[in-house]
């Protein structure tokens, strides 16, 4: 036991709560990861014919979870946020870092948070590598690294006219937690039930993104809400959209709600970190087969059209195929900005 006057220094921290995790793992550890944590660098040895993903995600107290937020779910969504990256590009995990700032030593959050973050590492044989540990405002930042075979990446460059618009599982319960829990709606206690595990404990899409490297044309993780994040695609493939509102995915909770907070949390709500691609049209029976596999709904949403001028353009139509005029669009179509006023 540590008493407060003698406080568990970094480096005890690190071995107690990180290095030990990871050692835990090593039965996971493919050759790949030549050199874990110990050392002043990890050593990764790519394998010949397969590219390195790598993408970085931070959570900040206040900004990204509130405070006093259960560290086990934290420790989950930490690297869940990373994984989804991954899954968006269809990569498989292989490692991560993680640079932690703690604002004092809380050996019970710590070994909470640990047990969350490890159980999703397991969960996907994605081992700890490396990292940083300093003092300072509650922040948690993962670097992960996945594996790609080369030039099968899917970019948000790829979409074609004609294409599909597709998305997994559902949109839009993530913020209609969030909404309970700022009580900007009056949510049923069993209502925020079936859904709070929404936000707090995101799934990420790995087995879908490698399942649909060879089949979509261009795919992303829907972390800042669906329509916007779309419209990424749309800028870096020269491309038009069509998207039809009343087929967003939406669970039996969120359809309790008015059609207006339906449409507004599906189209715009963010942190739901589902993956939205596109394919050719003839691709569709192959993507009905993945769902079946895994057991994971994939629905049609719209379709990939010809840029006119020089304006990518996310029209949206209402459930009898009429046009939303502009001022409806874009309401909808905000998507989450940190620094936006
Ligand atoms: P250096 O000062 O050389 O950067 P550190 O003293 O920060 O190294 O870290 C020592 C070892 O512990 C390194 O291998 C580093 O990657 C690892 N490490 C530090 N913090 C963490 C952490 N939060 N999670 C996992 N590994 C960590
Ligand atoms: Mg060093």
């Amino acid at each position: 036991m540590h008493s407060k006057s003698s406080p568990l220094g970094e480096f005890d921290l690190i071995q107690r709560f990180f290095k030990a995790g990871a050692d835990a793992m090593r039965s996971n550890k493919e050759k790949v990861i030549a050199l874990g944590i110990g050392d002043d660098c990890a050593l990764l040895m790519p394998v010949a014919g397969e590219e390195i993903a790598i993408t970085s995600d931070m959570l900040i107290e206040g900004r990204h979870f509130l405070l006093g937020a259960n560290p086990e779910l934290l420790g989950h969504k930490a690297l869940a946020v990373n994984l989804s990256d991954l899954a968006a590009m269809g990569a498989k995990p292989l490692g991560f870092t993680l640079a932690i700032a703690l604002p004092k030593v809380d050996e019970v959050w710590l070994g909470t948070f640990a047990k969350g973050l490890f159980a999703i590492a397991n969960q996907y044989s994605c081992p700890l590598i490396g990292g940083d540990t300093t003092a300072g405002p509650l922040t948690i930042s993962i670097t992960a690294f996945g594996s790609i075979p080369s030039g099968k990446a899917i970019r948000r460059s790829g979409a074609k006219v004609g294409d599909d618009i597709w998305i997994s599982g559902t949109v839009g319960d993530a913020r209609l937690t969030l909404a309970a829990l700022r009580h900007e709606i009056n949510l049923p206690e069993d209502d925020l039930k079936q859904i709070e595990h929404r936000m707090h404990n995101p799934t990420p899409r790995v087995e879908l993104g490698i399942k649909i490297r060879e089949i979509a044309s261009a795919a992303l993780d829907i972390s800042d809400g669906l329509l916007g994040d779309l419209q990424h695609i749309l800028k870096q493939s020269e491309v038009s959209a069509e998207v039809f509102l009343g087929q967003l995915p939406k669970s039996a909770t969120l359809q309790k709600q008015s059609e207006d907070i339906q449409h507004q949390f599906a189209a715009s709500g963010g942190d739901d970190y589902e993956i939205c691609f596109t394919a050719p049209i003839e691709k569709r029976g192959a993507i009905d087969e993945i769902s079946a596999a895994l057991n994971l709904p994939l629905t049609r949403i719209g379709s990939i059209t010809e840029k006119v001028g020089v304006i990518e353009k996310l029209s949206l139509l209402n459930k009898n195929g009429d046009l939303l005029d502009d001022v409806k669009t874009a309401a909808l179509l905000k998507s989450f900005d940190h620094f936006a006023k």
